[in-house]
């Protein structure tokens, strides 16, 4: 896994790429949702404002610096580009940001819930704890503040009343962070609606971890899939027993 795509050009066809499969998952209704990814140290490729993701161009993209002012591009700079800033200057390990609306998991966001119960394996191995920013004004500067407190330890973030923000080392590991922050929504969606959702244990959970370090060491997988240490102990605080 994880192609890193190195030239500018490369940059803009992933933007593309990854912006469609975002809108054919029906994470990116209208015009909803951005992507950026570092084009160096001092400039960001991002998606513009206003503009279906299904029909983005690689021409479309604009070029911003780190105070988020347009270096280059025709169309205009998102609105929420200081939600992706915030993230960027937190966390110089990690190169592409992905924020959208995926129903499920926004439908938590805007019920006030997060995603840190254990329901099923995947979650340990994956994400960990997926916690919920506070609300937060779309556009505004509280986007940043609400952030925060989880931009260390957590690479996927459920915005309240509003939708998910994922990251990773490449617009790849944003993506697949992203689809499984909707997929563990879903999961714990359908249990709870079984009515018996039955959280793991203590134990499980460290069998879990377990089985995730072998994987680790047997899979040539980027970084950021084994750097959410806060995240899982999250888990095991929402049944209160300490993991380690
Ligand atoms: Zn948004």
């Amino acid at each position: 896994m994880g192609r890193t795509a190195t030239s500018e050009s490369e940059l803009r066809g992933e933007l593309v790429r990854f912006s469609k499969w975002l809108s054919s998952l029906g994470f990116m209704p209208g015009t909803a949702g951005n992507l950026s990814v570092r084009l160096d140290e001092e400039r960001l490729l991002v998606t513009p404002t206003g503009m279906s993701k299904l029909l983005l161009e690689p021409s479309d993209m604009v070029i911003v610096d780190l105070e988020g002012r347009l270096l280059s591009g025709t169309r205009k700079v998102t609105s929420e580009v200081g939600m992706h800033l915030a993230i960027y200057e937190v966390r110089s390990d990690i190169s592409a940001v992905i924020h959208s609306h995926p129903p499920i998991a926004t439908g938590f966001a805007c019920a006030g819930k997060g995603l840190d119960e254990v329901l099923c394996q995947e979650g340990v191995m994956t994400l960990g704890a997926v916690p919920l920013a506070k609300y937060a004004t779309t556009g505004t500067g509280e986007v940043a503040a609400s952030l925060a407190p989880f931009l260390r330890g957590h690479e996927a973030i459920l915005m309240a009343n509003h939708g998910a923000v994922t990251y990773g080392n490449d617009l790849l590991e944003a993506f697949l962070r992203m689809e499984t922050v909707e997929h563990l929504a879903h999961i714990e969606l359908v249990a709870h609606q079984l009515g018996s959702p039955r959280p793991l244990s203590v134990n499980q959970i460290e069998q879990v971890r377990m089985a995730k370090a072998k994987y680790l060491q047997n899979v040539n997988v980027p970084k950021g899939l084994n750097h959410q240490p806060e995240a899982v102990a999250e888990l095991a605080h929402y049944i209160d027993q300490p993991v380690e």
